[in-house]
């Protein structure tokens, strides 16, 4: 069962990069015509050669050691569930309802002292909160949120309904997991300013990486997962964010019965003009039971069913 989960596959994949890195330095120090390719390495040969060969052989630790580094950073760049995740995530997925209702970063005084404010009561919360590049969230917007396993949180409106999906999917033998949750402005921002670092490592001017990293992560108070009621949940058995990931089991039942505990498939593929998010099949927007049934059978966006609703 565990071979196709992703931490085992990674863990064989240094093994590959070494031997490329290795290929690649005897493809280029050896002369071309004539010879066996798997044997000049240990060979003295020319002067020029050798000496070609010792500069490059400095070289190979340093780039095993970048490669690493990208190794286990890029995972977590490109996908919502990082390796670290996968590994601690098997087994059941279960609420720890003792756990407190904000968030303890939330709850301390910033650094400038004064008090972060303090989070929406689930009563008071707006289920139909737009969320998107146009209608950005302030930063000292903070639901009052569930803590749920594995360092995820929920918004304490749709905690029950959120339970409920969560534990039925799992009665009908699948294995969905949360791999990204409640996500405070603070987070948002960090993840945001990493990803604009990394474009600018690559060489990107500043403009250029800014623009970049927005089509990959949202800049911080534009990302629904601020609300506490948005949820990015994948199949056990396969982790990544892909369009493949809407052909899973989890995603197939998830998709035909998310609705009826009050989720949407937020950002469909025909709509992405509308939202200005590509498809995510994986992401999912409480919005209630009855709008959620609403939404869906009208085949509309959140976006176009509040407008239509203003407009009537
Ligand atoms: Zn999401």
């Amino acid at each position: 069962m565990r071979e196709d989960l992703p931490i085992i596959e990674d863990a064989r994949r240094p093994a590959r990069r070494e031997k490329n890195a290795g290929e690649e330095i005897r493809k280029s120090g050896a002369p071309p015509a004539g010879g066996k390719p798997g044997r000049r390495r240990g060979k003295p040969g020319p002067g020029g050669f050798h000496r070609t060969l010792f500069r490059r052989k400095r070289l190979l630790l340093p780039f095993l050691f970048l490669a690493a580094v990208l190794f286990f950073l890029l995972p977590r760049w490109f996908r919502g569930c990082g390796a670290a995740e996968t590994e601690d995530a098997r087994g059941a997925y279960r609420f720890s309802p003792r756990e407190s209702s904000a968030l303890p970063d939330r709850e301390e005084e910033g650094e400038s002292g004064v008090p972060s404010p303090r989070p929406i009561p689930a009563e008071e919360q707006d289920p139909l909160l737009l969320v998107n590049r146009d209608h950005p969230l302030p930063a000292d917007y903070v639901p009052e949120t569930a803590a749920l396993r594995y360092g995820m949180a929920s918004s304490r409106l749709c905690l029950d309904d959120l339970q409920d999906m969560m534990d039925d999917c799992r009665a009908a033998g699948l294995r969905p997991l949360i791999c990204s949750s409640y996500r405070s402005y603070e987070k948002q921002e960090e993840l945001y300013r990493n990803k604009i670092k990394f474009y600018q490592d690559r060489g990107e001017l500043p403009s250029e990486a800014i623009r970049l990293a927005s089509r990959v992560v949202a800049p911080p108070g534009e990302s629904e997962h601020q609300t506490g009621l948005a949820f990015d949940i994948v199949d056990e058995g396969y982790q990544l964010l892909d369009e493949k990931q809407e052909r899973t089991k989890v995603s197939l039942w998830l998709h035909e019965n998310a609705v009826k505990y009050g989720f949407i498939v937020r950002y469909p593929p025909e709509k992405t003009s509308v939202t200005g998010i590509i498809y995510e099949p994986w992401h999912y927007r409480y919005v209630g039971k009855e709008i959620a049934e609403e939404i869906s059978s009208s085949g509309l966006t959140l976006e176009e069913y509040l407008k239509s609703g203003r407009e009537e």
